[in-house]
């Protein structure tokens, strides 16, 4: 079949894809609590309404996973996943349109709590299921939407539960997944994501002796001694063992510099442009920020105790464990002992470092070896009419647990919306946009599919 009818077909319903669309914008999936299962009843409907096979998997108070699929063998299939959780709104007043009222804008943009993060790709990849059901395919293939909750948490209930209960034990197998997630990095082009850093959480607690500040010799500053390990965090890298970044930079920046027109046009973007140098750095670095502090209890009071939570981002291969060890070195490097396991902490100083919580990075490690990767590159940038290019992301998504899991290591990013808007005050997507994802997902599965 031409390409052209089924983007013909896809233009046609516009308004019908905008309509459903917006009414998954306005049911509330905020998590926490998660409420998702709001939004899988809505999907359910829109499945059951095209006779497209779907399961919902209720978990928790009003929450659930759910799985649909188009055609019955499950040996070969191509994975869409997005998740129908999105983070709560903040203060709603702030809101320049209500989170929830999928408000359109001069006929361009639509408003909203998730519609970039991520209910655009995620209606998109149902309507191209109801496309390819109407297209009825004879094919062996199978397209296969895996709709999760729980990602703005931990991702456990949600993407890990379905690989594990779903996936895997009914033997769901899988040659390609594509996650749903904006990839858009205005001004550049959208991005084809092949790995993304993980994270860890350090709090750092430093444990002193109160005193009265009238005689502060008597205590032992608590907010001192953290400051004093702040000094010496320097010494960190001395102490991590060296795990490289999944791709070099010099290899990150030829990725990067084919979406520009030559070489010497990029050097000058890149020379003059931080924002390009500091991506770059984001993903070949582990980074580290400190992020929040406190301290003391009163004016007049020397501290007993104080608190700092760093953010680690990591790549695969590094682990929050290597992480506290190396804090560990830093207080010792301080001159504080570590909190000795079973001592009483009243008249102890000492610092001590917890992992308050992290995840894995992953990476595709054949991706430059795969024809299905390329032929969506292709389909993505004929569709976008704009070149588009590979990369890692530096922060994460369920991708990881498709790859991590050993279930689909071949899994990519690639969604509508700009890769800075999501969890923002005022998010909104381009309808272009939207309907434009809509036409790759439906090619580049109608593609598999007839292969
Ligand atoms: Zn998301």
């Amino acid at each position: 079949m031409d390409e052209n009818i089924i983007i013909e077909e896809i233009d046609s319903h516009r308004e019908d894809y905008i309509e459903f669309f917006r009414e998954l914008i306005q049911t509330k999936s905020y998590n926490p609590p998660g409420d998702e299962m709001n939004v899988a009843v809505k999907l359910q409907a829109f499945f059951q309404n095209n006779d497209i096979k779907c399961e919902v998997f209720p978990f928790g108070e009003n929450r659930a996973n759910l799985i649909a699929h188009v055609n019955k063998n499950f040996d070969h299939c191509l994975l869409y996943n997005g998740h129908m959780d999105t983070v709560p709104p903040g203060p709603e007043d702030e809101w320049r349109y209500s989170p929830l009222s999928a408000h359109i804008r001069r006929k361009k943009f639509i408003y909203g709590r998730g519609t970039t993060d991520m209910k655009a790709g995620l209606a998109a990849m149902a309507i191209s299921m109801q496309i390819l059901k109407k297209l009825n395919i004879q094919s062996d293939k199978n397209l296969v939407l895996c709709a999760v909750g729980d990602e703005e948490t931990s991702g456990i209930l949600g993407g890990l539960w379905s690989v594990e209960n779903v996936l895997k034990a009914r033997n769901i197998k899988s040659d390609f997944c594509v996650v749903g997630e904006s990839t858009g990095l205005e001004p550049l082009p959208k991005a084809i994501i092949v790995g993304e850093k993980g994270h860890v959480r350090i709090k750092i607690i430093t444990h002193g002796i109160a005193a009265h500040s009238s005689i502060p010799f008597e205590g032992k500053n608590a907010i001192y001694m953290m400051s004093d390990i702040i000094q010496h965090l320097d010494k960190l890298d001395n102490y991590l063992p060296n795990v490289p970044p999944p791709i070099p930079e010099e290899k990150l920046k030829a990725l990067l510099s084919e979406v520009f027109p030559d070489k010497d046009v990029f050097e000058k973007i890149f020379n003059e442009q931080p924002i390009l140098r500091n991506f770059l750095k984001a993903l070949t670095t582990l980074t580290r920020s400190l992020n929040l502090i406190e301290g003391g209890i009163k004016d007049n009071v020397v501290p007993e105790k104080c608190e700092a939570i760093m953010d680690f981002r990591t790549f695969p291969g590094q682990t929050g464990e290597m992480i506290k060890n190396a804090l560990e070195q830093v207080v010792k490097d301080s001159g504080y002992p570590l909190k000795e396991e079973g001592k009483n902490s009243s008249e102890h100083v000492y610092a001590q470092i917890e992992i308050i919580d992290d995840s894995d990075g992953s990476y595709w490690e054949d991706w430059e070896d795969s024809e299905l990767i390329k032929e969506f590159k292709s389909i993505a940038e004929r569709i976008y009419e704009r070149a588009s290019f590979y990369s890692l992301f530096p922060a994460a998504s369920d991708a990881r647990t498709f790859r991590n899991t050993n279930y689909c290591p071949s899994t990519i990013l690639f969604g509508p919306g700009n890769a800075t808007l999501p969890h923002t005050t005022d998010e909104y997507i381009e309808i272009d946009d939207f309907m434009r994802i809509i036409k790759v997902y439906t090619l580049f599965a109608y593609k598999y599919l007839s292969d």
